[in-house]
């Protein structure tokens, strides 16, 4: 995939491009990622890229003119995906990042000051938010959704299997997981996960991930097949009978 990035700080980008996931899988070619400085877009002999807003308005804005300049530069701009990232957008979900993964191209533009004037969205899919909160900038919301992004490419994980258990992938939350040591303080591994064979560690997953996702997301329990049903049934007896305590 093929990804660039605008925004006014290219610097806070340098360490989410060398470390982890993201930085192998620009290592290994299943990223490419160019970081645009939209500032050297600007026509002010000062690289200005903010004015005040007309009508008034605390804060500055972004320009369109610059943010349009550096698009226009990008090769393969017009078939790219483009986003922006905003608060006002759409809530970035699993569902969204599983899309925006079959793109070749993208193109992420973060905002900054107080935000951006409105003619920029004529030259853009779609506004992603990270949430319902304001930021600063969007440098970091857009760290967030290459990143949701990235480590769903083909080849990136180095265990695939694992972002397919991951939370939200199956419209479930992951249940409980446990490394070593078996005890620790008192606290032990459940005994099915040391001494279960592959059927039970498989019921007990899907048993643990349903109960977590009754317990914190209920909302998310939708399409349940049959073996679901039934432990889904169990999950609810078990929470309703009286504690033994
Ligand atoms: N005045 C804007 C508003 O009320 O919608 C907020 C501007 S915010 C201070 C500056 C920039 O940070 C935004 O243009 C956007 O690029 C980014 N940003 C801030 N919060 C964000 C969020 N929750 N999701 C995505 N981007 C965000």
């Amino acid at each position: 995939m093929k990804i660039d990035v605008l925004t006014i700080f290219p610097d806070v980008y340098e360490s989410f491009l060398t470390y982890s996931v993201i930085g192998k899988a620009i290592h290994k070619g299943h990223a490419s990622i160019k970081v645009h400085d939209f500032r050297n877009f600007s026509l002010d002999k000062h690289k200005k890229v903010d004015d005040y807003p007309y009508g008034g308005g605390a804060g500055m804005l972004l320009q369109v003119e610059p943010i349009h300049r550096a698009l226009s530069a990008i090769a393969g701009m017009q078939t790219a995906h483009k986003i922006v990232m905003s608060p006002q957008g759409t809530p970035l979900t699993q569902e969204i990042a599983q899309r925006l993964s079959q793109y070749d191209h993208l193109i992420v533009i973060a905002g900054h000051y107080e935000g951006f004037d409105e003619r920029v969205l004529s030259y853009v899919d779609e506004e992603i938010s990270i949430g319902d909160y304001v930021l600063t900038g969007g440098e970091y919301p857009s760290m967030i959704v290459l990143e949701s992004v990235i480590r769903l490419l083909d080849g990136t994980l180095h265990n695939p299997q694992s972002s397919v258990e991951d939370s939200f992938q199956r419209s479930r939350l992951e249940g409980a997981q446990y490394t070593r040591p078996e005890e620790y303080l008192g606290q032990r591994v459940p005994d099915v996960l040391i001494n279960g064979h592959h059927e039970l560690i498989r019921l007990y997953h899907l048993k643990e991930s349903l109960r977590r996702t009754y317990l914190r997301r209920p909302e998310l329990l939708v399409d349940l097949s049959d073996e679901e049903t039934k432990l889904l049934k169990e999950i609810k007896e078990e929470l309703e009978a009286p504690s033994k305590l």
